[in-house]
């Protein structure tokens, strides 16, 4: 397992934070999952300042949507993010949490009027609006309370990525957003224009996520500017701003190859530059909106290895305390993970066991072929890279309790979610 943020080795145990999880697995119990809370803070710190966001007036904008406690929005405050929301309770979250409602970004393909009413009167900065209905809807709620508000219109570009693969032309086939075709932009824009209470202040499109290369955002900006121009040309409006959406590409295992955001920064500020030159278009101030890149890697899950099933010639089997109810990854779209015994990092690696999570379902495999230690029941298992899309999409399934999340930060730890109680799993029945 590659050691990641503040992950240190001491003795035979993996530290994090400067705590041996050894003794945050005694202390919290298990499941766990651990952030490292330094390791958030700097990748902030490195995308602000990759990003001009001084300079230049840009915006790092964290999405919640990969992991979001009240802690982690403070955090983001601190750090000097803003931050997407995609739904009314990500929205209150950040809320309760103190987080400048100018600075959220209300996100979502389908948002519902109770939503859109609630983003109004809370007052958040800038609304993605997805389609007519809700722009519809936002102007006249807007009116209703006498506000004009700030929204960008999603585009779908025509540029779908995935990790390393991506499409120039296809992927008009999506749900989200306003496409290019038939003037489908340009005569989006015209439309938005009449609405009184709406300001159109730039176009947003996010192509995709878990992405390596830079190309497919360079070409982004190429294709973005070029609908820019073609709506100054045809309404003769300027937009102010341009959002790029997320999707930074981050270290799971071995196969992958992650940039830094330096590098991806780089090439969009330079692309971005170049196409202001060649159509003369004032420099819109531009908006990145990362999520697993700034909170992935710092999440670690801390499991107790229970039972272990060896089918001679086929297959070991080790199983943990926790699976796919505190990482559907796997289970969803085989997402890979590598793993350690957090009690044995300095023994050989020497066997190769699949890591069963417990959940009555033969699908819930958290690694198949780990190359780990003599396994023994008891002994802590990390998986590395858990902090986006793991906390954030767990569930209670097999009325499994959600784990506790602990941050970790110079020999300290805390608790910022406590574990589920049963008791919490029954609050809102009602017999
Ligand atoms: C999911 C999402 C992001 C973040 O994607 P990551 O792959 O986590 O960086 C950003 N913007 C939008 C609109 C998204 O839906």
């Amino acid at each position: 397992m590659k050691l990641l943020g503040t992950m240190r080795i001491e003795e035979d145990t993996l530290y994090i934070g400067g705590v041996s999880t050894k003794e945050l697995a005694k202390e919290y119990s298990t499941p766990l999952y651990v952030i490292d809370e330094q390791h958030v803070r700097n990748v902030c710190r490195e995308y602000l300042r990759n990003f001009k966001v001084k300079e230049n007036g840009n915006r790092v904008t964290y999405a919640g949507k990969a992991f979001l406690p009240l802690e982690m929005c403070k955090i983001i405050n601190e750090e000097g993010l803003c931050l997407d929301v995609v739904s009314g309770g990500e929205l209150y979250t950040a809320y309760k949490s103190g987080f400048p409602m100018e600075k959220v970004l209300f996100h979502g393909n389908n948002k519902t009027i109770e939503e859109i009413k609630m983003g109004i009167s809370l007052g958040v900065g800038r609304f993605v609006a997805d389609n007519f209905y809700e722009l519809n809807t936002i102007n006249e709620f807007a009116k209703k309370e006498n506000k004009v508000v700030n929204v960008y219109i999603r585009i779908t570009p025509g540029i779908e990525a995935h990790t390393h693969d991506y499409i120039k032309t296809g992927q008009i086939d999506s749900k989200f957003g306003f496409t290019l075709i038939n003037d489908g932009v340009v005569n989006a824009v015209k439309e938005i224009l009449k609405l009184e209470n709406i300001k159109l202040m730039g176009l947003h499109a996010h192509i995709g996520s878990q992405i390596f290369d830079v190309d497919p955002f360079v070409d982004e900006v190429e294709v973005m500017f070029n609908i820019m121009n073609d709506v100054r040309s045809k309404l003769g409006i300027e937009l102010p701003e341009l959002d790029l959406g997320g999707g930074f590409g981050i270290y799971y295992t071995k196969e992958d190859k992650p940039k830094n955001p330096k590098v991806f920064c780089d090439a969009i500020l330079n692309k971005a530059e170049e196409m202001s030159k060649k159509l003369e278009y004032p420099m819109p101030k531009l908006i990145i909106e990362p999520g697993r890149s700034i909170i992935g890697n710092a999440g670690t899950t801390l499991y107790t290895v229970g039972s272990i099933k060896e089918i001679p010639e086929v297959r070991k089997y080790i199983s943990v305390d926790g699976g796919m109810t505190d990482n559907i990854r796997p289970s969803l779209y085989r997402a890979d993970y590598e793993c350690a015994i957090a009690n044995k990092m300095n023994c050989k690696e020497e066997e190769l066991v699949t890591v069963a999570g417990k959940c009555c379902e033969s699908g819930d495999i958290l690694i198949s072929d780990a190359k780990l230690p003599k396994v023994e029941s008891g002994d802590i298992l990390a998986v590395a890279t858990t902090g986006a899309y793991g906390y954030s999409m767990s569930s209670n399934y097999n009325k499994i309790p959600r784990p506790a999340v602990v941050m970790v930060k110079d020999g300290n730890s805390r608790v910022v979610c406590k574990r589920q109680s049963y008791e919490d799993l029954l609050a809102s029945e009602i017999i």
